[in-house]
C-alpha cells in the first residue's frame, strides 16, 4: 500500500507533534515546512477568517512543492470579553516578535479585573487539505472554556496554561496530551477530517 506524503503547513513543533499523534492511524508520511524549506518561509496570513488563512497556507505549500498534498490548519483563541480577540491574530497578539510568553502576558493584562463569569473563550481550528488544484477538503473544530488570571502548567503550547476547558478545573497546560486531543479544537477538526482522509488514502 502506498504511503501518502502530506506536508503540514506549519513550522510549529507543538502542532506537528499533535498532528503526528492524531493521524497515527492513517498511512501517511508527514513532514513540516522546516523539513522542506530553509529558512522556514513566512507565509503571509492576511485572511480575515481561520478558513481563509488555512487555505492560503495550503495553496502555498501545494504550489511550491509541485503538487504534494498540503494540510494546513489555522487556529486561534476567541475571548468573549475582548470581542472575539485575539482570533486570527492569536499568534501575533502582542505584536512583532510575539512569543507565547508575551502573548499570555498580554491576555492576562487585557482581562485584568474581569470577573470569572465573563471570562468565556474558545479555541477554534479549521483544517484545509489540498489534494489537487482546486480540490480542497476542510473540517473544523471548537473547544469551549474560560481564561484564568494566572498561568498553570507547562504542557502544551501557546495559550494552553491560561485556558480551562469546559467541565475541567485544570488548564490545557496541566492535562496530558492524550486528554487534550480528546477534547481540543484540533482533535475535533482532525476527527472530522479523519474519515474523509481515510477513505481517500486506504
Ligand atoms: P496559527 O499558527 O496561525 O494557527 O496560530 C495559532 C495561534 O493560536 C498559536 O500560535 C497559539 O497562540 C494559538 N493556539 C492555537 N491552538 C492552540 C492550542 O491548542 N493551544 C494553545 N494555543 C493555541
Amino acid at each position: 500500500m502506498m504511503t501518502r506524503e502530506i506536508i503540514i503547513a506549519t513550522g510549529n513543533k507543538g502542532k506537528m507533534k499533535e498532528f503526528r499523534e492524531l493521524l497515527s492511524g492513517i498511512n501517511v508520511s508527514l513532514s513540516s515546512l522546516t523539513d522542506h524549506w530553509d529558512p522556514m518561509p513566512e507565509i503571509e496570513e492576511n485572511g480575515s477568517t481561520f478558513y481563509e488563512n488555512a487555505r492560503i497556507k495550503a495553496d502555498w505549500v501545494f504550489e511550491r512543492s509541485g503538487g504534494v498534498w498540503a494540510l494546513a490548519d489555522d487556529s486561534g483563541l476567541e475571548v468573549d470579553a475582548l470581542g472575539g480577540a485575539p482570533g486570527v491574530l492569536s499568534a501575533r497578539f502582542s505584536g512583532r516578535g510575539a512569543t507565547s510568553d508575551s502573548n499570555n502576558k498580554k491576555l492576562v493584562d487585557s482581562l485584568h479585573g474581569v470577573p470569572d463569569n465573563l471570562r468565556s473563550a474558545r479555541f477554534k481550528c479549521v483544517l484545509v487539505l489540498k489534494t489537487a488544484p482546486d480540490t480542497y477538503l476542510s473540517a473544523e473544530g471548537c473547544c469551549e472554556g474560560r481564561i484564568i488570571s494566572e498561568a498553570h502548567g507547562t504542557k502544551g503550547f501557546g495559550y494552553d496554561p491560561l485556558f480551562v476547558p469546559e467541565g475541567f478545573d485544570l488548564t490545557f497546560g496541566q492535562i496530558s496530551s492524550e486528554e487534550k486531543h480528546r477534547i481540543s479544537h484540533r482533535g475535533a477538526a482532525i476527527a472530522a477530517l479523519y474519515g474523509k482522509l481515510h477513505e481517500l488514502i486506504n
